[in-house]
């Protein structure tokens, strides 16, 4: 049975987990292949708030495998205190399964994670200092720890000792910080983590083939977003890993061949948190309205996300690094107040337009969006739930991004909730 992935197309928060939950309902497994617990999903299920910071989506579903793929870096104290949150409002987690070659998040990669950040001061990336980046960087230079070394014990205390050996000459000599004993660090994750974790761990990548060769539906959820990509994102301003759709394929362990369905998600105007260039920003009251009523806050910084007009150029681009075969919209509601939409079509480069992003980074920073205006509906769109009750500007509206983008326009998202879209593509 081919696979499905779902990916965000911009900067992240464009509402993967509502969206992800929707497709979620048709699946058997859900993996997650890329990221760490910087992702931070919001789901509302009859009224209730459920945020997801590592477990797959799929989890609400009791008919579904949420499965945590070897590209993930997994802080296993978080994942076990949201595995009890959520078993504490009623979720059986015991389905859950976690690759034993993901990487760990050990409490010195977060250290490290802040201290390094606090040192390059204004030339900090904004990291969500959760340590997913060391990870990664020791995944890359071989010695990180993998979820499967907690099963053999001496193989962990050797890692662990090889590894701080060298972290501590950091923490104490560059940081002036206290070392971390390694031996006090293997107790307590033996005793606290191992345990619980234990039962979990699994070969997610047999799994994951087993379910395909069974024909049953596998769908691949991306954290962050393709502009956050390590290769084709605003470097240096991006996460650790690869959340385009090829991402699925070495952060699951599938070959291309299995993918045959990749829905893009994006929010119907746009944001971003932190540093880096953003041609559509917004500093006056319309990227103010956009925050206001689009709460765009960080789930797990409250930080303020920086608004913008959607910007069709990004898009273009990220149709072609993702393949994706359809798009959903989310948070149009959000648009229901302006009098006039701006859709950024193309850039103006020193007085050259770009119809498709400039790959020299200096460039993307230097551009001017070259903006479409397009009527709004001033309707509330909140109970609308068949493409005829969208009023006609906000049906022209999709229509303009799907003639821009060059991909259709399959779910529309118009509320929190999960019964809050619309099925653009019927
Ligand atoms: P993610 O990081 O991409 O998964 O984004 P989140 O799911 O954390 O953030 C999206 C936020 O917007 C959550 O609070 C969702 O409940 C909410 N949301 C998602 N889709 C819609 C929508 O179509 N309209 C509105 N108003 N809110 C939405």
């Amino acid at each position: 049975m081919p696979a499905t992935v779902v990916v965000g197309t911009q900067w992240g928060d464009e509402g993967k987990g509502k969206v992800t939950d929707l497709i979620a309902r048709d699946m058997s497994m859900v993996v997650r292949y890329q990221g760490g617990h910087n992702a931070g999903h919001t789901l509302v299920v009859d009224g209730e708030s459920f945020a997801l910071q590592l477990v797959p989506s799929g989890v609400l579903y009791e008919h579904v495998t949420p499965v945590i793929g070897n590209g993930v870096v997994v802080d296993p104290f978080v994942l076990l205190e949201e595995v009890a949150t959520l078993e504490s409002k009623g979720v059986d987690c015991s389905r859950l399964k976690v690759s034993g070659n993901a990487h760990l998040i050990l409490p010195y990669h977060q250290e490290l994670d802040m201290l390094t950040e606090r040192y390059l001061g204004k030339n900090k990336l904004g990291t969500t200092k959760r340590g997913i980046g060391p990870t990664y960087a020791d995944k890359a230079t071989r010695v990180g720890i993998r979820v499967q070394d907690l099963l053999d014990e001496k193989i962990f205390r050797e890692k662990l000792e090889a590894v701080l050996g060298d972290k501590n000459t950091v923490l104490t000599r560059v940081y002036n910080r206290l070392p971390t004993d390694p031996a006090e660090l293997a107790d307590r994750v033996l005793t606290e983590v191992v345990p619980r974790l234990a039962p979990y761990v699994s070969d997610t990548v047999g799994l994951v083939h087993d379910a395909l060769d069974g024909d049953r539906e596998v769908l691949f959820e991306g954290a962050q977003a393709t502009f956050l990509d390590l290769d084709h994102g605003t470097y240096p301003f991006v996460t650790s890993s690869n959340p385009v759709a090829g991402g699925a394929c070495t952060g699951a362990g599938v070959g291309p061949r299995h993918i045959q369905r990749v829905v893009g998600i994006a929010k119907a105007y746009i944001t971003r948190v932190g540093a880096g260039p953003f041609p559509t920003e917004l500093h006056d009251e319309d990227g103010d309205t956009l925050v206001d009523r689009g709460h765009e806050f960080g789930t797990n910084t409250g930080r303020r996300r920086r608004p913008g007009w959607f910007d069709a150029v990004m898009m273009r681009q990220a149709v072609r690094l993702n393949s994706l075969s359809e798009v959903a919209i989310t948070k149009l509601d959000i648009l229901d107040t302006f009098d006039s939409l701006k859709v950024c079509v193309a850039y103006d480069v020193g007085g050259e337009r770009h119809e498709h992003l400039p790959y020299h980074q200096s460039d993307l920073h230097a551009a001017k969006p070259i903006y479409e205006e397009l009527p709004g509906w001033r309707t509330d769109l909140t109970s609308a739930r068949s493409r005829s009750d969208l009023p006609p500007e906000a049906v022209d509206y999709l229509g303009f991004l799907e003639e821009q983008i060059r991909a259709p326009v399959s779910l529309v998202g118009v509320g929190p909730g999960r019964d809050q879209f619309v099925d653009f593509g019927s």
